[in-house]
């Protein structure tokens, strides 16, 4: 069985306070062997950086979602550059552009993005990126920042939960970036993401629970876990006319390039 890596999740979340080593234990059961654990904000920051610490196969990210974009003051900011140089932080984010729920105003998750990237560029880290209703404009700002970035920094980030199309996803990798599949690939409605989960080239792509959220088909609406990795990868390797163990490995692969382990 190969071995499988979750590139984005959120173990670090209430939802799993209870009972974590059980959970890490179901998902080894399932073939998993990593999960980066991504942070939302400076506290989720450190507990993930705490979790990585605790657990083997856990790495950590440390960031301010575009959410709560409206809280990256200047503290919070001096707080996120002194946690990414903690042991086992493997990038910058999540950060983004979130026009769907406006829970921060635009100009704030504006300026939260390109704090980010520029933090990501300083302690040459990948940057986690959230895009949802903000397709063109969150492309634009990466095209933007990758034009100056060293090709020794490639690849420079991830497409978290990608919800673009196929163009999109082939224009990132271009410039770049990994697209990062998530368990709502395996909706029914999901067409225009299968398009994109199916033609990503292979090099490029990625796949995450984003637990506790989106756990797929069999399980939706209840707490995603790690263990439920397996699922996404099964029906991703369908709908690719490829092998598990293929899109397993080769997921695994991409994402130690991209956090560099
Ligand atoms: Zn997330």
């Amino acid at each position: 069985m190969t071995p499988l890596f979750d590139s984005h999740c959120h173990l670090q979340m209430p939802a799993f306070a209870a009972d974590l080593p059980e959970v890490l234990e179901r998902a080894r059961s399932e073939g998993w062997e990593a999960s980066v654990v991504i942070g939302m904000d400076v506290p989720s920051s450190r507990q993930a950086i705490d979790l990585a610490a605790r657990h083997e196969g856990l790495y950590a990210t440390v960031g301010m979602h575009p959410h709560d974009a409206s809280c990256l003051d200047e503290e919070a900011l001096a707080a996120l550059r002194t946690l990414a140089k903690e042991p086992r932080v493997v990038g910058i984010g999540e950060t983004g552009l979130d026009f769907y729920r406006n829970l921060s105003a635009p100009a704030l998750q504006r300026k939260a993005f390109r704090e980010h990237l520029a933090l990501a560029s300083e302690v040459d880290l990948p940057v986690v990126i959230h895009a949802r209703q903000a397709q063109e404009e969150t492309f634009a700002i990466l095209r933007d920042w990758s034009g100056g970035q060293p090709e020794s920094r490639r690849p420079l980030g991830v497409l978290h939960c990608f919800a673009g199309d196929s163009a999109l996803a082939q224009a990132y990798v271009e410039l770049g970036f990994m697209i990062s599949i998530a368990g709502n690939v395996t909706y029914p409605n999901a067409r225009k993401l299968q398009a994109a989960a199916t033609s990503v080239p292979l090099n490029g792509l990625l796949v995450e629970t984003d637990c506790p959220f989106l756990a797929p088909q069999s399980r939706r609406g209840r707490r995603c876990e790690p263990a439920h990795l397996r699922e996404t990868v099964e029906f991703v390797a369908k709908l690719r006319g490829s092998s598990v163990d293929e899109v397993a490995g080769a997921t695994a692969a991409n994402a130690r390039r991209l956090y560099r382990l």
